[in-house]
């Protein structure tokens, strides 16, 4: 991962996380606003009910009184007092009148005024407050109804100190306004039922003044801070006239969800859903309190279960989100997995196209070898034979003087023998004709080595008795070594040992190491002659040649020595190098070790050349001839079975 790679994911969890808490936290607050508008909406339509009743009953109430001004107001006695106010008995008449209207309709008060407002006659005429002679002019139901209307009025009495809902009705006798006839109700009990309940009710007039309460304390307190022009028009009317303060109860709106609906807050912090409804033909309005707790409860509920559905919802979102990302992810590795595969594939295929062209190439190369061993191997070949040729040639010399010999011997004695013959001396022509065939069978011998050692073989290591092979080598080289005047030793185990090779060739390397060996010791004699026209006492070296053949299970090992010049210590590593030769041009051609070599290595065998040690350190000819000659070994792999006519 790069450095700047996980502040990255940090930061985006965190924006993740930051967006599911705002998610949530929006759900939950939709969840709760809407459970609390539903929970206020029944709260509405479960008050709306009470609310009509509350109305209701108030209105019946009123309406038991209406009808009271009019039925004074058409009175004859009241018209006539209007008319006539100073004519005696009949105030006492009215007043009379009205105290029975009064106690049959069971209202606080019964009265009737000029048209300047003074209490002409009163129901409570005979009552220390009565009200007769006082002035109501300044009361708004006495104005209405002076304009031709029916007068509503609450407030509390300015003589009896007691509130009261007062209704009025122009008196108008043809067409001339008389007075007001008013009834005074008190609406007291009205609001009694209400304590039980627990809805908190309250009416207020219009200038929002609480004059019926379920609350008592509340009475005759405003909704709101007053105006001054309101107390001032409130003074004017004396509507109040015995409350001191019309303080406010301290309502707070919190809320409002409707016209009539809103979240109202208590000065003791209590919360309550206020439901308003205008009271028809009144300037009224009743207004409950109903408790906020069901609504809060259910706003609860709906918030929890908001959270837990919003929460449900997440996490199937999450789940699906991760199923997609785990698809998209388990696609992403398929399709790597495919295209490494098919890289691999392509790269399968390259290599194998390589590896085809180099195996061609290489097929190639093992033929050319194989091609190149051949003609390797067919050149050696050659060189074997011509070696042996070489060899053939140098031995010519010898070879010629050996049949020369015979040949000449044999034209005496065929010449003799004619005589003899003429001569009828047949025991003498007999004897001459044995000595002649021998001669031939000799010459015969001699040419049939000659042909068998010249004759090209192929190489096929078969059984060989070495002893054989030595003795044929011996043959070739007898005429040789008997002009050299050399001594033989031959140590051949008997039976002779045998080794897996070629005959043929091995009698080749023996030509060649024992040709060596006599060239040696005739350089060393050749030396050893130098030496003696300085020092006469001096014998000419002894020329021995020594063939030993021993064998152990795994090798077959011929040893040649000769008492030679020996090998010098720069000559030794450069022995075996074709073309390395110390004998003079034309004698020595320096391939006769290489070739051998190359023979015993096609038998699996080595050959190798070492100087011979001072056979006796004491005697005389170790100081002359410190090498003492050289030694050369042939190991030959040895043959399981043994030749029975091995010699
Ligand atoms: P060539 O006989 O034609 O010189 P060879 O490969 O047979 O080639 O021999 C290489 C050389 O090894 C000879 O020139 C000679 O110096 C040395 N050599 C071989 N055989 C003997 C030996 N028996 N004693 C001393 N030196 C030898």
């Amino acid at each position: 991962m790069p450095p700047s790679a996980w502040p990255r994911g940090r930061a985006r969890r965190a924006a993740v996380i930051a967006a599911v808490c705002a998610v949530m936290g929006a759900g939950v607050s939709i969840a709760y606003l809407w459970g609390e508008r539903v929970g206020i909406r029944a709260q509405r339509d479960g008050t709306a009910h009470r609310i009509e009743a509350y109305i209701g009953g108030l209105r019946s109430e009123m309406r038991r009184y209406e009808y009271l001004p009019a039925v004074v107001a058409l009175n004859h006695d009241v018209q006539r007092l209007l008319r006539e106010p100073a004519t005696p008995g009949l105030p006492m008449a009215a007043n009379r009148f009205l105290a029975e209207v009064n106690a049959a309709a069971k209202s606080t008060a019964i009265y009737v005024m000029d048209a300047h407002g003074l209490t002409l006659a009163a129901s409570n005429w005979n009552e220390a407050a009565s009200f007769v002679g006082i002035n109501f002019s300044y009361r708004p139901y006495f104005r209405d109804a002076m304009q031709g209307k029916p007068g509503r009025f609450y407030g509390i009495g300015t003589v009896s100190r007691e509130p009261g809902y007062y209704f009025s009705q122009p008196i108008v006798r043809e067409g001339a306004m008389l007075g007001v006839a008013a009834v005074k109700v008190n609406l007291d009990k009205i609001d009694e039922p209400w304590l039980a309940n627990d809805d908190r009710i309250l009416v207020v007039d219009a200038n929002g003044i609480v004059f019926l309460s379920s609350q008592p304390d509340w009475r005759f307190k405003s909704l709101r801070e007053l105006p001054s022009e309101t107390r001032w028009q409130l003074a004017s009317t004396r509507q109040y006239s015995t409350v001191d303060s019309l303080d406010p109860i301290g309502f707070r709106e919190q809320r409002r969800f409707a016209a009539d609906i809103s979240v109202v807050r208590m000065p003791d912090g209590d919360e309550f859903l206020a439901q308003s409804r205008r009271i028809p033909d009144t300037d009224w309005r009743l207004i409950v309190l109903s408790d906020m707790e069901p609504i809060r409860t259910l706003a609860r509920n709906s918030a929890v279960i908001g959270a837990f559905a919003l929460g449900f919802l997440l996490l199937l979102i999450l789940y699906v989100l991760q199923r997609r990302r785990a698809a998209a992810q388990n696609r992403a590795a398929k399709e790597a997995l495919q295209r490494a595969h098919d890289e691999l594939e392509r790269k399968v295929a390259m290599r194998t196209q390589a590896l085809s062209g180099s195996n061609l190439k290489l097929q190639k190369e093992i033929a050319e070898r194989k091609r190149a061993e051949q003609v390797l191997k067919a050149a050696m070949d050659e060189l074997v034979q011509a070696s042996k040729m070489a060899a053939l040639g140098q031995m010519s010399a010898g070879i010629t003087h050996e049949l020369n010999q015979p040949l000449a011997a044999l034209r005496t004695l065929s010449a003799n023998t004619i005589v003899f013959f003429r001569r009828g001396q047949t025991d003498a022509v007999e004897t001459n004709l044995n000595v002649i065939c021998q001669m031939v069978e000799r010459m015969g011998k001699i040419t049939a080595q000659l042909k068998k050692f010249a004759r090209k073989t192929p190489v096929q290591s078969v059984p060989t008795p070495v002893g054989t092979v030595i003795a044929d080598a011996l043959f070739l080289l007898d005429s040789r070594i008997r002009a050299d005047g050399a001594e033989l030793v031959v140590s051949v185990p008997e039976p002779s040992p045998l080794a897996l090779c070629e005959g043929n060739r091995l009698e080749q390397v023996l030509v060649n190491l024992l040709s060596n060996a006599l060239d040696a010791m005739k350089e060393a004699n050749a030396d050893a002659a130098e030496d003696a026209t300085e020092d006469a006492t001096d014998d000419a070296t002894a020329r021995v040649l020594e063939i030993r053949v021993h064998a152990d299970p795994q090798w077959v090992t011929i040893e040649v020595a000769d008492r030679g010049c020996g090998i010098d210590d720069d000559v030794m590593p450069r022995l075996f190098e074709p073309f390395f030769t110390t004998k003079e041009q034309g004698v020595g051609l320096g391939l006769g070790l290489a070739i051998s070599a190359g023979i015993v290595r096609e038998f699996g065998g080595t050959l190798r050349a070492e100087n011979r040690r001072t056979l006796d350190p004491s005697s005389g000819a170790a100081g002359r001839n410190e090498n003492a000659g050289a030694r050369f070994i042939i190991d030959l792999p040895a043959a399981q079975e043994t030749h029975a006519d091995a010699n």
